[in-house]
């Protein structure tokens, strides 16, 4: 058996939140169940936000509810405020992650809060989270931690400081999130580093896009400094409607067929996958699927690791 890694499939939210048309209800729910059928343990099934500046979520709570009655899968939520944590919590949602960007211009574009002030929301969540009945795990993604299309550069010890205070205030565990894809392999090892220096393990996951073509040697350097939970989406869809330029997040079924292919154990059957991308298609016929994988076939080569 392998070394387990944890991917978790971000399409549903990151994916679809940019696509041109609105996907009907009961394809998102035969996709998501599709994929957790093909053994994807962890899903972002959609985001609480209001509609009328992301209409492709509009759904969300529907879809929340879908996904909880699917054996195995753990669902996740996007939420930017209170607000829509105590809306994932009614639903059921097993955890929330919360955007904080590192970037002062992202950060007020995408929830109209400064960085700081976002990681005060932060703390207002797992403050109420932490009385509920049931228990919610709060994570927090620090999003544009290696780069930002309206900033530019993002000082390393800014993201340091953002994770430090966003450890304060008690979030279960946090990703770093290259959100406009500018990061590169020497870039995600230092921020990786430093990050884990400040918080140790409560650096959980990256969550990567691909503008440049480096996000898979970006989820690769990642592997190499302990990483073990990566997010991705199914045909490379993603991007963020609050920051231009940004394109897709890595590629679901090349980051699994890397990391079965270098032995790690993803529990992800990569034909059942392929299968789920039409599903994908049908529902977003305009769409673009990206992916090594499905254009060239999965060679003969390949084995699963367990
Ligand atoms: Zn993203």
């Amino acid at each position: 058996m392998g070394e387990p890694i944890l991917v978790t499939e971000v399409g549903p939210r990151d994916g679809l939140q940019m696509s041109h048309s609105i996907m009907p209800t009961q394809v998102k729910i035969r996709w998501i169940e599709a994929m957790a059928k093909a053994g994807v343990k962890e899903i972002e099934v959609g985001s609480f936000v209001p509609p009328k500046l992301v209409p492709q979520m509009a759904d969300t709570a529907e879809i929340v509810e879908a996904s909880l009655g699917i054996p195995n899968l753990h669902v996740i939520a996007l939420v930017p405020n209170l607000k829509g944590a105590q809306r994932a919590y009614e639903c059921g949602a097993h955890a929330v992650i919360v955007p904080v960007s590192v970037s002062e211009a992202h950060s007020r574009a995408n929830t109209r809060k400064g960085s700081l002030d976002q990681v005060e929301e932060v703390r207002h969540i797992v403050d109420w989270a932490r009385t509920q009945d049931r228990p919610m795990k709060v994570d927090a993604g620090c999003a544009t931690a290696f780069g930002c299309s309206i900033d530019g550069d993002v000082p390393e010890s800014r993201v340091v400081e953002v994770a430090t205070a966003l450890a304060e205030a008690g979030v279960d565990s946090m990703a770093l999130a290259d959100t406009v894809g500018y990061g590169n392999p020497a870039q995600v090892r230092r921020l990786v580093r430093a990050v884990r220096a400040a918080v140790g393990t409560k650096l959980k996951r990256l969550h990567l896009h691909d503008t440049m073509g480096l996000g898979i040697a970006n989820a690769l350097v990642g592997l190499e400094e302990g990483i073990r939970c990566f997010d991705s989406a199914l045909g490379g869809l993603g991007g963020c409607p609050f920051a231009p330029g940004a394109s897709g997040n890595i590629v679901t079924e090349d980051l699994v067929f890397m990391l079965e292919s270098m032995g790690f154990d993803t529990e992800i059957d990569l034909d059942a996958l392929l299968k789920a991308r039409e599903i994908l298609q049908g529902g977003i016929p305009e769409e673009t699927l990206l992916g090594n994988v499905a254009r060239a076939g999965i060679p003969p080569t390949y084995r699963n690791a367990a």
